[in-house]
């Protein structure tokens, strides 16, 4: 196995054992914070010197225990993130935060509440919906400064200043390395897969980020290092909430479509915003959250303009890409409300896509594989 293989390998294995990384945290002694998505300020976790793990739901497990505590229509993403937490996957854990920025989450933070009883501290976390006037920006500060409160109890310590002026470089440079890492992935999708690009990406989400970045701008070096890739096959853009699931990827690569960039909740969209880096630290935690825009989950006063639409069809277009792979989480409103308008800058654009609709407990992936091999043949005739 050469070097970069190995790199690649030991990111992927990372990607797929949150709970041995769970396990090494606890065993250098170190408190552990469960993050849930959407856009938590996980560097305030980080400045109480402890470790955010990601909670996004798995593809290896059924919802049984959390049927007790949610309505059938909840995405499986909330329920496998409840179950995971309820049959001792996820006992280690210190703590969680519990963001609620769509529907399914709103009432899902207080179902985390009564499941966790007296299991964990539950840390509720409200966004505000506009995010761009002062009162809005100053509900942001008002917001963290009590999650960093509720952090501070747990961690036994109080955050200062520095520390999370220092925790904001550390997630700037992570932010920083995973974007040159995609733009990287598409000029070497010979050596990084779908498969291995999801993988090597998701591990950030258990990894203390100063590891993680030592990690991937190594292997960074090493790609910059090889020739640009001459690819054979075609290209799309991703979009979605997660499409993390090794088995649905390999479909990609049976049809020679490799990613060129991704407009995913759990990848790209995370990433593309870093924090300023000023003297008022949690201002510059709400300011980013602020900056995050182009985001379905996110209000855009400016919403009939479909300037969304927009960036996603120009990134098909900046990144190479011939089309693009929706992937639609069952359940998921926010997603699903947001699909007309996207397919109508889709088309506007003359983009073809595909829609596939998918959920964490799918395991059958015939239909995806037919649906993406159809995508390939047209493709193809545009390359
Ligand atoms: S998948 Fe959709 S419904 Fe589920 S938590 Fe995410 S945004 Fe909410």
């Amino acid at each position: 196995m050469s070097n970069m293989d190995t790199k690649i390998q030991e990111l992927i294995d990372i990607s797929r054992s949150p709970k041995a990384q769970l396990k090494k945290y606890k065993e250098q002694g170190k408190k552990v914070i469960g993050v849930l998505p959407y856009y938590a300020p996980e560097e305030l976790v980080h400045a109480a010197g402890m470790v955010p793990m990601g909670i996004w739901g798995t593809n290896t497990k059924t919802i049984t225990r959390a049927k007790e505590y949610c309505a059938t229509f909840y995405c499986t993403i909330a329920q496998l993130a409840l179950e995971m937490l309820l049959d001792g996957t996820m006992d280690d854990l210190d703590g969680i935060i519990t963001p609620s920025i769509c529907d399914t989450l709103r009432p899902m933070t207080q179902n985390f509440r009564v499941a966790m009883g007296e299991k964990m501290p539950v840390i509720f976390l409200a966004h505000p919906q506009n995010r761009f006037e002062e009162f809005g920006i100053k509900f942001t500060m008002d917001q963290y400064h009590d999650v960093k409160k509720q952090l501070e109890k747990i961690a036994s310590k109080a955050i200062t200043p520095e520390e999370l002026e220092h925790s904001i470089k550390v997630y700037n440079a992570c932010r920083a390395e995973l974007r040159r890492f995609v733009k990287l992935a598409n000029d070497h999708c010979d050596v990084i897969t779908p498969v291995k690009r999801s993988g090597i990406i998701k591990a950030h989400w258990f990894m203390l980020k100063e590891e993680y970045t030592e990690m991937l701008g190594a292997l960074n070096d090493g790609l910059e290092a090889l020739p640009v890739c001459d690819w054979k096959g075609t290209k799309v853009v991703t979009s979605g909430i997660i499409c993390d699931n090794p088995k649905l990827l390999e479909a990609f690569e049976k049809n020679n479509i490799a990613i060129a960039a991704d407009d995913v909740a759990h990848e790209s969209r995370w990433f593309k915003t870093d924090a300023p880096e000023t003297n008022d630290p949690v201002r510059d935690l709400a300011i980013q959250y602020t900056n995050r825009d182009h985001d379905v989950l996110l209000y855009d006063p400016k919403s009939a303009e479909n300037r969304r639409g927009e960036f996603v069809a120009n990134l098909v277009k900046e990144s190479g890409a011939q089309g693009l792979v929706l992937f639609m989480q069952q359940f998921c409103d926010p997603e699903e409300m947001e699909y007309p308008y996207l397919k109508k800058a889709l088309d506007a654009a003359d983009i073809p896509h595909i829609k596939l609709g998918i959920d964490q407990q799918m395991r059958d992936f015939g239909q995806v594989e037919t649906s993406l091999q159809a995508l390939a043949d047209v493709l193809s005739m545009r390359v």
